[in-house]
């Protein structure tokens, strides 16, 4: 199989797999006990929160251990809007963030918060100009993703911080850094946004686990799921002690190799866009630059009968978020993409194991796909 949807999901290497069967089966005690095999899970988790706030840049006690990086976007976009309630009920994000940010957003808006959402340039980027031109005196957030899902478009939220300053805005900032973390270095204490969102099985740790940085801005954070106090009050339930061992596994290797993992990266993709867009009918959509995620669109042929096309021949692509299934993006829709264009989006994105000869092979069986497939009309 050649797999080519690491913004889908990561593959588990073994050793994260060993991690988290060790925390299953000899550390499983419930971390709130006050025995021996409860301490010890106790300890477990300490552990895993200082490895993944170490690679985010930030103090352990400000990360909140949530269950995917949609639980950590919905907990950053409700904290913000409780804490900013009474300065004003007004969003500022962008059309094609992830819907877990875009869902609660509208949920607010059902609750008589009024939304902007800002829309990319043909090429998918949004600039630090279009949020401090959108920013009101009641703005409570601003929530931009770091790295689009879907394009690989980094979106400058160091800028986005310095014109929220500048402009003397009140309003919290979010990233969504689902597809950034350990992809487009950076450092929480220095991004400049208040609340960044995580999430492990993007990274190749299991699915079902992720966290949110609280920077100092946030205040007493009113806390998504209310019960038995877990995390410091800040989420409560009794902690994911097998996924947490093993999203600080997956951060563990993928720290340990990073500098030669995003140079081999892109290269890969460097290669890829060169062999991809000198096939006939190909065109790039979008200019992102992360070095894992990118999309083409091959004109004309609707990407749902390429992909599956594609995928009994092994080949694992893409036509955006995993999430659509299949429905045209939110994305591509906010790029106002030519309609063959759009109908043919296809979205590569690799991984530190993916090779050259990978893509050699995406290539061949998308030149076959166009010269075996009647285009749409
Ligand atoms: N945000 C972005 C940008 C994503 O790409 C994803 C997953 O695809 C999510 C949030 C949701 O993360 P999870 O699958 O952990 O809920």
């Amino acid at each position: 199989m050649i797999y080519l949807d690491h913004a889908a999901t990561a593959p588990v290497p073994t050793e994260v797999a060993d991690a988290v069967r060790e925390a299953l089966v000899t550390q499983y005690g419930n971390p709130g006990s006050q025995y021996p095999v409860g301490r010890e899970a106790r300890s477990l988790v300490a552990r895993c929160r200082a490895t993944v706030a170490d690679a985010l840049g930030c103090r352990a006690e400000q990360l909140v251990f949530t269950s995917c990086g949609t639980e950590s976007d919905n907990f950053a976009v409700r904290l913000a809007a409780w804490q900013g309630r009474h300065g004003g009920r007004h969003i500022v994000t962008t059309a094609v963030e992830h819907s877990a940010v875009l869902e609660p957003c509208r949920q607010l808006e059902q609750e008589g918060w009024t939304v902007t959402y800002l829309k990319p340039d043909r090429s998918g980027n949004i600039t630090a100009a279009q949020v401090a031109e959108a920013l009101r005196p009641d703005t409570a957030l601003v929530s931009v993703m770091l790295v689009n899902n879907e394009t690989g478009c980094v979106f400058p939220i160091r800028e986005i911080a310095d014109a929220l300053k500048a402009a003397g805005s009140a309003a919290l900032l979010h990233t969504d850094a689902v597809q950034g973390f350990l992809k487009v270095p950076f450092r929480a204490d220095t991004l400049g946004a208040d609340l960044i969102s995580v999430s492990g099985h993007k990274l190749g740790a299991p699915k079902g686990v992720g966290a949110l940085y609280l920077g100092e801005r946030v205040r007493n954070p009113r806390p998504l799921l209310a019960g038995g106090g877990q995390e410091d009050g800040r989420r409560s339930g009794t902690e994911a002690t097998a996924q947490l061992a093993g999203f600080a596994k997956a951060v563990e290797l993928r720290r340990a190799n990073l500098g030669a993992a995003l140079a081999h990266m892109a290269e890969v993709r460097a290669y890829a866009l060169e062999r991809l867009l000198a096939i006939e009918g190909v065109e790039r959509v979008g200019s992102g630059a992360a070095p894992h995620i990118f999309a083409v669109s091959l004109v004309g042929y609707p990407s749902a009968n390429v992909i599956e096309d594609l995928g009994a021949q092994g080949i694992c692509i893409s036509a955006g978020s995993a999430c659509h299934r299949g429905r045209t993006s939110h994305v591509y829709e906010a790029m106002n993409l030519p309609k063959k264009v759009k109908a043919g989006v296809l979205r590569v994105s690799i991984g530190p194991e993916t090779r050259k000869s990978d893509i050699d092979a995406l290539a061949a069986a998308l030149k076959n796909h166009r010269d075996s497939r009647f285009p749409m009309l």
